[in-house]
């Protein structure tokens, strides 16, 4: 039955998906928006802008059957409940959403539902090519920043970098002293299974040795499936790295000459790890972070949300549907599948090795097996089967 509808929604070109555009303040992910709904209509595709509500069960609400294009402004102002909301209007209703907002408030604390839709979106754009408001700064605006009201002059907010931004509320001019530290950074390359993160991360690793930074990278000690002491990709490309059990060890292991720090599976590792990547790129270290930011049963993964929110720089990478006969390019979910059926919704998070084996999906081919005790075992074999 679904593979019908998949079928006759695809001939209809209708098949549904998520796009979020976050950013600091000026950072243009309105104008995103509205590029986005007027090419929806010059192709005269049905569009809606849903606005205006707290409540996000409220959106399926306003939804007009024959819509095909959603936009949502302001997503920051929704509570937790969007995610899911916006994942039915992708997967269920098949409309494509186009979401922004704010992923941090001006104070610097990720806040809302964005955080978590960076990582639940087949598309997602920290909009960064703004440059610090700092006068002189270089650095591309990562943060908001609030200005006191003075003389008469309202309380301002400007995107500035990370290095010039205060949680406080603070005047207009800046205290030299920040120029004197160098800038660091934290970058996130996120993805689903066999989407190339491995592979992102050690490529902008290789590029920092060519240019002779001092390199230091890191994975959870828990995933031994390819090397202990290297950062290696399906392909069979590596980096030397330490196998560390937790943020506190990688904190222990880095040396004081340590300019790149690259860590890899950050899926793995506690909230700590988020503090911690934060802390090092405010100090003047460049982070390259890899990790999956879904689990199997297509939940925000660990601490993926956070990094993603705070992070600088997010590459969110797709692999190709590996479900048969889709071709779609934006497979952003990972497939487990256990005796070739899709792992129950009870299965453990983390299985190492095993008879799992995984595959990268589309939304639309993203299956989650029933649990064994609750449903009749022959609906789901007959169902997944057809379907395999
Ligand atoms: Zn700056
Ligand atoms: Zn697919």
């Amino acid at each position: 039955m679904i593979n019908e509808r998949y079928r006759e929604d695809r001939e209809r070109r209708r098949l549904g998906s998520l796009t979020v555009y976050a950013g600091p303040t000026h950072s243009g992910k309105t104008k995103k928006l509205e590029a986005e709904a007027e090419r929806a209509m010059r192709q005269g595709r049905r569009m809606q802008r849903l606005t205006a509500v707290a409540d996000a069960n409220e959106l399926l609400n306003q939804l007009d059957p024959l819509t095909e294009l959603v936009t949502v402004d302001d997503a920051q102002h929704y509570d937790d409940r969007l995610l899911d909301v916006l994942n039915d209007l992708a997967t269920l209703h098949r409309v494509d959403v186009v979401a922004a907002g704010w992923e941090l408030d001006y104070a610097g604390r990720a806040a809302g539902p964005m955080p978590e839709l960076l990582c639940a979106a087949d598309f997602a754009s920290k909009l960064d090519d703004g440059v610090c408001a700092q006068p002189g700064c270089r650095n591309p605006a990562s943060r908001t920043q609030r200005f006191h009201a003075i003389n008469g002059t309202p309380e301002r907010f400007l995107p500035v970098c990370r290095r010039h931004h205060t949680a406080e509320a603070r005047a207009l001019t800046f205290q030299e002293i920040w120029f004197d530290e160098p800038s660091g950074s934290l970058d996130l390359i996120s993805g689903c299974m066999f989407s190339g993160k491995t592979q992102e991360l050690i490529r902008r690793l290789d590029q920092a040795r060519y240019a002779g930074s001092t390199i230091q990278a890191f994975k959870p000690a828990l995933d031994d499936r390819y090397a202990i002491e290297a950062v290696a990709s399906h392909r069979e490309i590596r980096f030397p790295a330490i196998a560390v059990p937790d943020a506190g060890a990688l904190r222990d292991q880095l040396r004081d000459e340590t300019r790149v720090v690259g860590i890899d599976e950050a899926q793995f590792f506690g909230p700590d790890i988020v503090s911690l990547a934060e802390e090092l790129a405010s100090r003047g270290r460049h982070v390259i972070i890899a990790g999956l930011d879904l689990d199997f049963l297509a939940r925000p993964f660990g601490p993926m949300p956070l990094l993603a929110a705070h992070a600088d720089r997010l590459t969110k990478l797709q692999a190709s549907c590996q479900y048969a006969d889709c071709g779609s390019r934006q497979a952003t979910r990972t497939q487990r599948l256990v005796d070739g059926v899709p792992a129950p919704v009870d299965a453990p998070l983390v299985v190492i090795g095993g008879a799992a084996t995984y595959q990268a999906r589309c939304r639309h081919h993203h299956r989650i097996g029933l649990a064994p005790r609750s449903e009749p075992e022959a609906v789901t074999v007959a169902e997944e089967s057809a379907e395999l």
